[in-house]
């Protein structure tokens, strides 16, 4: 192997990623080397792209970005007993300390002193990842690696749906993105009885419709309270998942919902943003705040759907070569897609 490869990294402090070449990750007695097969385009690296506020403050530069992958480990260290070379994976972004309270209690996506990879530290958006052993996923040989990619996301959808118990319950979902539609799909897996899912963007409730059986409702068009009427809903919804980061959302979601009704906030809004208090205490409305998956909880609930029909294939709406990388985060960029993976393996490593 070449000590040398390939790597999607900011290299500047200003819009936009280039393919660079960076040493290949060395890898310490506990972490295992992956080879790249996929990797997904995540709202967050947008984020990096664009070079927002947020990515200026958070992002070290240069960084290797990316952080949703599947790969094939080919080196393991020396302390590493529970893993094997040719082991197909994806693995759990979030780098935790050992240290905290809520680590030593075994809540490890609690810990405060998270790192993430390609956020924080070097990322999967590479020919090769160091990833610490822990911190691996293998995959069984029915989840390819096109899901394997989206696993991180949809971790955050399996973890924000599976908040509260959804069996029988009327469901809405704010936000028709990716995360949101995966989160649809988990809710219809688990046996709500209606799932509604709202957006301003038609192309993306078109795309909510094909991959999961719901009622899409284009707010910027349609009263909620129509689709609530139609489908014989008196009281209004029983849980809210809230993945826009909109603040007409929430607020469209906290109106609809009944009295004791339950949200999972997973959305960012962009800043702080007035809430309605009041409404919320008179409907006595319980909010849990969302952030990343369960480690690892999440990630078997997750794979045990998926193997028992959970079916979100379709949120993929875009495939490129990763030398296409350019077009993949205009697409992305675009809000007409849904996941778009990158595959590595067609690499042009000569350039
Ligand atoms: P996305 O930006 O692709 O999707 C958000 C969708 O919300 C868009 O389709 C947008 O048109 C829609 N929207 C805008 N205004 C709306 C309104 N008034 N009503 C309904 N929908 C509206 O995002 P995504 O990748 O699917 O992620 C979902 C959210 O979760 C984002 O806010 C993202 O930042 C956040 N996120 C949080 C975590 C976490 O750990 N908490 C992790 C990943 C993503
Ligand atoms: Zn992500």
């Amino acid at each position: 192997m070449s000590n040398q490869m390939k790597a999607l990294v900011k290299a500047r402090a200003e819009v936009g990623l280039s393919m660079e070449r960076a040493p290949v990750p060395e890898i310490g007695a506990y972490d295992v080397l992956i080879r790249i097969n996929k990797t997904g385009i995540c709202g967050t690296d947008v984020h990096i792209w664009n070079w927002d506020d947020w990515a200026q403050k958070t992002v070290p530069v240069p960084l290797i970005t990316g952080h949703e992958f599947a790969g094939e480990i080919v080196e393991l260290g020396k302390n590493v007993d529970d893993l094997t070379i040719g082991q197909r994976c994806s693995g759990e972004g979030h780098l935790i300390g050992k240290k905290s309270r809520q680590s030593r209690a075994g809540k490890f996506h609690l810990d405060p002193e998270t790192r993430g990879i390609g956020v924080n530290e070097q990322g999967a958006f590479a020919e090769y990842l160091r990833l610490p052993a822990f911190n691996v996923m293998p995959l069984p040989d029915e989840i390819d690696d096109d899901i394997g990619a989206i696993l991180d996301p949809l971790g955050n959808a399996v973890h924000t749906a599976l908040s509260f118990d959804l069996v029988g319950e009327d469901v809405l979902v704010t936000g028709a993105g990716p995360i949101g539609i995966m989160a649809a799909a988990v809710a219809r897996h688990v046996g709500a009885r209606h799932v509604v899912i709202t957006d301003v963007n038609q192309d993306r409730l078109d795309l909510a419709a094909r991959v999961v059986d719901l009622f899409p409702v284009n707010v910027a068009k349609q009263e909620l309270r129509e689709v609530e009427g139609a489908l014989k809903m008196s009281q209004g919804f029983d849980v809210g998942l809230e993945m826009s980061g909109n603040q007409m959302a929430l607020d469209q979601m906290v109106e609809n919902l009944v009295m004791g009704g339950r949200i999972a906030l997973l959305g960012i809004p962009p800043g702080k943003s007035p809430v309605d208090w009041s409404r919320i205490v008179f409907k006595a409305i319980t909010i849990k705040g969302v952030y990343g998956r369960e480690i690892f909880e999440t990630w078997y609930k997750m794979i045990a759907m998926l193997q028992n029909g959970l079916n979100v294939r379709d949120v993929i709406t875009h495939r490129f070569d990763v030398d296409d990388f350019c077009i993949g985060f205009e697409v992305m960029r675009s809000g007409l897609s849904g996941k778009v993976v990158l595959d590595w393996n067609k690499l042009n490593s000569s350039t």
